[in-house]
């Protein structure tokens, strides 16, 4: 099956108030993206979200606070009959421990890949920054990059025509 990957934080989730995010006080939707995932779900991809949340390691949250949080966004789909297959993150932070799954690196990419049996060609990784193309690349996967905090449609639109 193809797949995409999407980045969380100013991709699905608005952060242009928080850098970091881990209370439903603090969770906005961008612009399009319930209808955006509807389309890219539509077209038959699975769909996943890659996140870096080294706020966990940096204990300015928890981790029960992330599954917490995602367990929120992962019901908020669903009441748009969206399925979001898994939601994986990195709890790390490089200041305090090094891993191999924070984007740039692919590790959590691999991981889905593996576990769900994606086919590499003809999926993507949609983020808004650097790390989450090298990400991709090093996945072997398309990355997409777009403008944080605003509308993907004119990104993905390619997919309907
Ligand atoms: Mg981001
Ligand atoms: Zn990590």
């Amino acid at each position: 099956m193809k797949a995409i990957f999407l980045d969380r934080d100013g991709v699905l989730v608005d952060n242009s108030e928080h850098y970091y995010i881990w209370k439903s006080d603090q969770l906005t939707l961008v612009d399009g993206a319930i209808e955006n995932l509807k389309i890219i779900s539509q077209k038959g991809f699975q769909l996943f979200i890659v996140s870096n949340q080294g706020g966990i390691s940096r204990r300015l949250y928890s981790k029960d606070d992330i599954l917490k949080l995602h367990f929120e966004l992962i019901q908020t789909f669903k009441a748009n009959k969206i399925e979001v297959a898994e939601i994986a993150f990195c709890p790390h932070h490089p200041e305090v421990e090094k891993c191999l799954c924070r984007k740039p690196d692919s590790l959590m990419l691999e991981k889905l890949i593996a576990k769900y049996r994606i086919n590499r060609e003809g999926s993507f990784l949609i983020g808004d920054s650097e790390s989450d193309m090298d990400a991709a690349q090093k996945a072997g996967i398309q990355g997409i990059k777009i403008v944080p905090n605003q509308n993907m449609f004119p990104y993905i639109s390619f997919l309907i025509q």
